[in-house]
């Protein structure tokens, strides 16, 4: 998709306002995010417009994980966190704050507190096989 002229991520890509770059190649750039919740956040972004994991293409995805997993070694590397959380955020509910497609690579700490990590709690298999027939029917 073209740029989206009030896509402050496009803007990023377009060099018309300034990032930390670490990486970038035809499809993908990287860069420091500015609010880091530990040193070494990252994100990752397709340079193609698109809002979502439901607007982006399959091959603009998989060029952004692409070069995840690149970030992810170095940043590993180079802040040697405790561990490291891939994130993506889609829509208001689910934290999204900019609508430029976008992976977090996000260093953890031991104790960070930080609450995207959930106390697993078996569910109900005939519960969780209903929504998986659910789900499938829309496949
Ligand atoms: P999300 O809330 O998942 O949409 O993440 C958007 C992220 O973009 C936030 O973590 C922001 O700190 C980050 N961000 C916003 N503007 C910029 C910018 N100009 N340069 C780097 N990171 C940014
Ligand atoms: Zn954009």
């Amino acid at each position: 998709m073209a740029a989206d002229p009030n896509c402050i991520f496009c803007k990023i890509v377009a060099g018309e306002i300034p990032c930390f770059k670490l990486f970038e190649d035809a499809e993908t750039l990287a860069f420091m995010d500015i609010n880091p919740v530990h040193d070494g956040h990252a994100l990752v972004i397709p340079k193609a417009h698109s809002a979502n994991v439901f607007e982006i293409t399959p091959e603009d995805f998989a060029a952004a994980a692409r070069t995840a997993t690149k970030m992810a070694k170095a940043i590993n590397a180079a802040v040697k966190p405790d561990g490291i959380n891939l994130m993506q955020a889609n829509g208001e509910g689910a934290g999204q704050s900019v609508g430029h497609f976008h992976l977090h690579i996000v260093p953890r700490r031991n104790d960070d507190g930080l609450l995207f990590n959930w106390d697993p709690k078996p569910g109900d298999r005939g519960h969780i096989a209903a929504v998986a027939a659910r789900i499938r029917e829309f496949l």
